[in-house]
């Protein structure tokens, strides 16, 4: 099937997943990982396997992690010259502050790493909000990658992101004559 013309993938939508690599919001493959409380879910692109994002949900996420990496080094970097001063370099402040510095230069990769897909999802939302809705119609008849439809769980979930359940219920009507199986999330 090419093109499903409810939907358009290159209509900038800030709840909805979106490929960074694709530049749209793709039909994804939701993957589950962990179990009970730690249960996580990634969002694979099926276009390039891409791990996507939702960038409302990111940007809190992205300031958690430099506030902790700020944090971090504000305790580390004096405890550790202070230990370095008194040459107590075997104590547990020291290891501490070793500790506090790694975990702040890992929390700092992965805010600098949300900062890059932020900034380009900002790039391609700012240009694709100045389109008209004929524009952005073409943009994603002419994509490279076209949503297809399916009766999976992961599609309704990606439907559900662009349109209301009873929308998408006649989504499946259409498309999958009625059968469908819901989203679990
Ligand atoms: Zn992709």
């Amino acid at each position: 099937m090419q093109n499903l013309p409810e939907i358009n993938h290159c209509s900038p939508n800030l709840k909805a997943y979106w490929c960074a690599s694709c530049k749209a919001h793709n039909t994804f493959d939701i993957k589950r990982g962990g179990s009970g409380n730690n249960t996580t879910w990634t969002y694979h692109c099926k276009a390039c396997r891409f791990s996507m994002f939702n960038p409302t949900d990111v940007s809190p996420w992205k300031k958690g992690f430099f506030i902790f990496t700020v944090l971090a080094f504000l305790i580390a970097i004096p405890l550790g010259f202070i230990c370095l001063v008194k040459g107590d370099t075997n104590s547990n402040s020291f290891g501490l502050s070793l500790c506090l510095a790694g975990f702040g230069a890992f929390a700092g990769w992965i805010a600098w790493m949300m900062h890059k897909y932020m900034r380009e999802w900002n790039l391609w939302h700012s240009a694709q909000r100045r389109k008209s809705p004929e524009i952005l119609a073409r943009d994603s008849r002419e994509h490279p990658f076209q949503p297809e439809y399916d009766s999976s769980g992961d599609f309704t979930a990606w439907a559900e992101q662009f349109l209301a359940p009873e929308e998408v219920a006649q989504l499946h009507g259409k498309y999958g004559r009625g059968m469908f199986i819901p989203t679990d999330q």
